[in-house]
């Protein structure tokens, strides 16, 4: 387990009394708790997630001020491989939050796929945006729907991403195989938009939260376009499973989106374990939701951020202890 605690000395505390505190008044400032979050690729949302999320836990701290909340948290938001990854990684205690699409939330603590650990003691904490599921196409591919890939150099996205997951999910409806592609690629979502350009592959998928810079490499950049996504397959994904939903990529989003993309999509979601200590995910969700102005405005894929939602939607793991424990303080629960 990475997270860490020192805790103040013995000879500091005599110190302290000496001056007239009690060591429990100094206490959480000199103890420091540090925490690592799991995102994605550099150029994804979830990367802002978790570098958005530390920020809040720091100014939320404040320790060398005469204000602030002296909670000695200090974390860390890496680039990861992206959802199973972070799953994976919570699981065995070598992260103690991360990010994860709610498809894959529900699959690890269900222990209903093997495309992700079987977590059951994965806890949720909050939902983020919203991430539909884009197929991308290069120019001039004429694709038009998700078969129309076979014969295709398709990325399929790296292993640990949720992209590679959701899209083999599709494959399997469709009854497909990496056999069915002329080549099956698996670039990590910051190389896939320039491979695409670069001519070396012709589509890719794609499960990310709108607008993504990423993507606007390859609309924007080299005339890429998003798919609709709304055949038999999708209908049936989406009926028969709470985590998905259609979604709507809005005309005008990319260069290349002259009109509404209909498509299906999951939610980002921020998840944790059962065994991180209950005060730690107070105190990071108590500066999420208390710095909520600052969060919207980091990304515009947060803009809409609601409590009353990211308590609730795509959350299928219990709710860990500490962020039910600040929910119910607000009366939201
Ligand atoms: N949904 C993607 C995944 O689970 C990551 C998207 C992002 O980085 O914003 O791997």
């Amino acid at each position: 387990m990475t997270l860490l605690r020192l805790a103040t000395c013995a000879l500091a505390a005599v110190a302290l009394v000496g001056l007239g505190l009690s060591a429990s008044d100094e206490a959480s400032a000199d103890e420091k708790t540090f925490i690592s979050i799991g995102t994605g690729g550099p150029t994804g949302v979830y990367f802002v997630v978790g570098n958005s999320v530390c920020r809040m836990v720091h100014k939320e701290a404040a320790e060398g001020r005469s204000s602030g909340r002296q909670h000695g948290i200090r974390c860390a938001a890496p680039s990861t491989g992206g959802s199973t990854y972070n799953i994976g990684q919570i699981c065995q205690g070598e992260l103690e939050f991360g990010v994860a699409q709610s498809d894959w939330q529900f699959h690890a603590v269900n222990g209903s796929s093997e495309k992700v650990t079987n977590c059951p003691g994965l806890r949720a904490v909050f939902s983020v945006h919203g991430e539909p599921f884009h197929l991308i196409a290069g120019e001039g591919t004429d694709i038009a729907s998700f078969t129309d890939t076979m014969g295709m150099r398709m990325n399929i996205g790296n292993p640990g991403s949720g992209q590679r997951g959701t899209t083999e999910v599709l494959m399997e409806g469709y009854g497909m195989t990496t056999d069915d592609f002329a080549a099956a690629t698996e670039l990590t979502s910051s190389e896939q938009s320039q491979a695409l350009c670069d001519g070396k592959i012709d589509a890719y998928g794609y499960t990310v939260g709108v607008p993504n810079a990423g993507v606007s490499v390859a609309t924007d950049g080299c005339g890429a376009y998003i798919v609709d996504l709304d055949g038999e397959v999708e209908q049936q994904l989406v009926a028969d499973n709470p985590y998905y939903a259609f979604t709507t990529i809005p005309a005008g989003t990319y260069k290349t989106t002259a009109d509404d993309v209909t498509t299906f999509g999951v939610m980002a979601t921020f998840v944790s374990h059962e065994n991180v200590p209950e005060d730690v995910v107070y105190e990071v969700t108590r500066a999420v939701m208390e710095n909520l102005d600052d969060f919207r405005s980091l990304h515009p894929a947060f803009r809409n951020l609601d409590p009353a939602d990211m308590i609730k939607n795509g959350l299928s793991a219990p709710i860990h202890p500490g962020a039910a424990k600040y929910y119910a303080e607000q009366g939201w629960m």
